[in-house]
């Protein structure tokens, strides 16, 4: 079990099993009809369906971030556009027992969170869990690289799951 962590702009301790914020479903599906839904494809660890004759392609990812002065990570569960051959070949090599593939592609996130629709991503194959994204736009990365606050986790939470 991990320690609670204090936020520093109420003092209160910020949820310690996990600060997690996953996303259920890419922006791209949820901008969809039900009927659109339908004829796709949907799991919780691969999303497809067909877009004006063109196949669409969406796994789910991890994008952490580090919370300053901490040992510990935020982290951010969007998906992931993969071109064709990605998702396939990320299907035949996502459960390697040596982690040493990698992807590129885009987020794919409803508007209203801080990581932009999108966003270019390198997606980092981990062994027994879901890959790691590794920002290619310089202000996601400088998020990545000097991390973010506990007020910026609270105000996270707030926002998107309903914590006070
Ligand atoms: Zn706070």
């Amino acid at each position: 079990m991990m320690g609670e962590l204090i936020c520093a702009c109420c003092n209160k301790p910020l949820p310690s099993d996990s600060f997690a914020l996953g996303l259920r479903r890419p922006g791209a599906w949820i901008a969809l009809s039900r009927a659109e839904r339908r004829k796709g494809k949907d799991s919780d660890d691969y999303v497809s369906f067909t877009d004006k004759g063109k196949p669409r392609y969406f796994v789910r990812a991890v994008l952490e971030l580090p919370i300053v002065g901490t040992d510990r990570h935020f982290e951010y569960g969007p998906w992931v556009e993969l071109d064709e051959a990605s998702f396939i070949d990320y299907g035949e090599h996502e459960d390697d027992v040596v982690a040493k593939h990698e992807w590129f592609g885009h987020v794919s996130i409803e508007p209203g969170y801080d990581i932009p629709d999108r966003l270019p991503v390198t997606v980092v194959q981990r062994v027994g869990i879901r890959p790691l994204l590794i920002a290619r736009d310089e202000v996601v990365r400088k998020m990545q690289e000097e991390g973010v606050t506990t007020e910026y986790v609270h105000r996270l939470l707030a926002k998107h799951a309903g914590w006070s």
